[in-house]
């Protein structure tokens, strides 16, 4: 079993007027086997949680600790954390001409293995995950995020996460830009993942409607650079009706 454990989480972020502080305080635990849900706000600062996990020289760690079975995250550089099995979904967001999709799963799948998987097996694999995700066969000659559409550079994040099988994955707006039939395979897609690897799975999200098709187990709302409030599968529920209202400023306490 494999845990990360996020402790009184300080982040700044880098812009032109200097270090803004974004977040301020995180605590979370997340171990294998559970998938754990952030909701908040735009601009709650999630990007920020994630980004930090995989260690984004933009975003400044300030106060703190992120640990993984105990070995400093903070310490390791983002090469190190991919070996160590944390998955960024969009870790890779840029295009890369001239690279394509094969050869970079292929690549990144060498690294953090230490080893090339065995073509054989490989092959196989690329086009089982291929096929789960309805991806056409010729997905894999393009080049790495080049033109590819919104669903496209989801599918791409999601292949990544069913080939690399990382012990801990990190879903950011996932569900952005998806139509519902996309959003439903690529939900199936992490599902198989966790399913399979028992990964622990943070999923960050603005809107509830991922989380009809991927349960968590538990949900934390995410409001100011902290966590304002945790709960179940219920809790989500409860957002898809009030919406984020009475976690703004100037919402008034109620009962
Ligand atoms: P979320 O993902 O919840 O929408 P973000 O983590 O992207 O929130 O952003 C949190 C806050 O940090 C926002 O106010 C945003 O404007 C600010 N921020 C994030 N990244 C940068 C950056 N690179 N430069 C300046 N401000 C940033
Ligand atoms: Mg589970
Ligand atoms: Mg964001």
């Amino acid at each position: 079993m494999s845990t990360l454990e996020i402790r009184d989480l300080h982040v700044s972020v880098e812009t032109k007027e200097g270090p803004k502080p974004i977040l301020r305080g995180v605590d979370l635990t997340i171990n294998s086997g559970e998938v754990h849900a952030i909701m908040g706000p735009n601009g709650s600062g999630k990007s920020t949680l994630a980004y930090s996990i995989a260690g984004h020289p933009k975003y400044q760690v300030t106060g703190g600790s992120i640990t993984f079975d105990g070995q400093d995250v903070l310490a390791m550089t983002v090469d190190e954390r991919a070996r160590a099995g944390v998955f960024l979904a969009m870790q890779y967001p840029v295009e890369v001409p001239g690279v394509s999709v094969s050869n970079f799963l292929r690549t990144a799948k060498t690294a953090i293995d230490g080893e090339a998987p065995p073509l054989r097996h490989w092959v196989k694999d690329v086009k089982s995950a291929m096929q789960g995700l309805r991806m056409d066969d010729s997905f894999a000659a393009r080049s790495v995020n080049e033109g590819f559409s919104g669903g496209e550079k989801k599918r791409h994040e999601i292949l990544q996460m069913e080939l690399l099988r990382p012990k801990f994955a990190v879903l950011d707006e996932t569900d952005s830009g998806l139509d519902v039939d996309a959003l439903r395979i690529v939900s199936e897609g992490v599902n198989r993942v966790h399913e399979s690897t028992d990964a622990g799975i943070l999923l960050i999200t603005h809107y509830t409607r991922i989380l009809r098709y991927i349960t968590p187990d538990f949900v934390h709302v995410f409001v100011d650079g902290k966590v304002a409030e945790e709960g179940g599968p219920e809790l989500a529920d409860r957002l898809e009706s009030e919406g984020y209202d009475r976690f703004l400023p100037g919402a008034v306490e109620s009962a």
